[in-house]
């Protein structure tokens, strides 16, 4: 089975699951509840770290539930690296998809070509645009980046509109965002989500990373030119780029002879 069938179940569940959990909220049932802000699922809390490091900032307070509800998240992206962005993050989804439509639509493709110094130049931008975040934030005392976490935002207008029928404008700024993906190419994510960007300082060398295993492939570049972060797969499947998506897995032709390109765990 491709690895996009799994992802993509993956992601479709994930979406129904931001609909269904406040349902059974309606229908007072609690085990699960929150958005991707914050989550409680039974006596587990899990929290995107970049909202629990603003509100501790923010309110300069520190209590052993914030830091409970950081522990899963950050395992898993030490262990799995950013398979929550490819995996789980309803945003990603939605970038997938205007990406088909554009296709569909005929629109020029703007995806840049891959050059070695790109995921250098994308790591700057990433950084100064999370750092300029956390600047303005420390200055005005509010946690501004939850008001650009496209995954934050896109669950609790799921809840809002199942709990009370409308939507609020913060929708529009995903919107937003969302439309432009159709002239730069997942410009989003690989410049500048600031929840994306901070669970990638948590990528750890070890943990599940893609890695050619065959030193005699036949150089088709396929794999580059599936990647959607803009890397070579070959050479930086460890950076912090790199969202363990597998498409370059999938797209690899030699892979149908002789595994050469695969997840590995270090
Ligand atoms: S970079 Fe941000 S918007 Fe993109 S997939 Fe990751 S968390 Fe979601
Ligand atoms: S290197 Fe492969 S797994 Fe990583 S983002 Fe690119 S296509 Fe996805």
């Amino acid at each position: 089975m491709k690895i996009k069938t799994m992802r993509r179940t993956a992601q479709i569940l994930t979406l129904a699951a931001i609909f269904i959990i406040p349902f059974m909220n309606v229908w007072e049932l609690y085990f699960v509840k929150g958005t991707f802000y914050s989550m409680d699922i039974g006596n587990v809390a899990i929290a995107d770290p970049l909202a629990v490091f603003q509100s501790m900032f923010a309110s300069g307070k520190i209590n052993a539930y914030m830091i409970a509800s950081l522990i899963i998240p950050i395992a898993l992206m030490i262990f799995f690296g950013r398979i929550w962005c490819s995996w789980f993050c309803p945003y990603y989804l939605f970038a997938e998809w205007v990406e088909s439509l554009r296709r569909k639509l005929g629109f020029r493709d703007f995806r840049p070509e891959y050059t070695k110094t790109m995921p250098s130049r994308a790591s700057r931008v990433r950084f100064l645009f999370l750092f300029l975040g956390l600047i303005v934030m420390g200055v005005i005392g509010v946690p501004v980046l939850n008001l650009i976490s496209a995954p934050g935002i896109i669950s609790s207008q799921a809840l809002v509109v199942v709990k009370f029928g409308y939507v609020t404008f913060e929708l529009a700024i995903v919107l937003v965002i969302l439309f432009f993906e159709l002239f730069y190419f997942r410009y989003w994510c690989r410049f500048f989500c600031p929840t994306g960007t901070f669970l990638s300082m948590f990528r750890w060398k070890r943990g599940m990373a893609v890695q050619k295993v065959r030193n005699d492939c036949s150089k088709c570049h396929s794999c580059i030119k599936s990647c959607p972060v803009i890397i070579n797969p070959m050479t930086e499947g460890e950076s912090l780029h790199c969202n363990n998506c597998g498409d370059c897995i999938d797209a690899c032709q030699d892979n149908l002879n002789k595994q050469t390109i695969k997840f590995t765990f270090k």
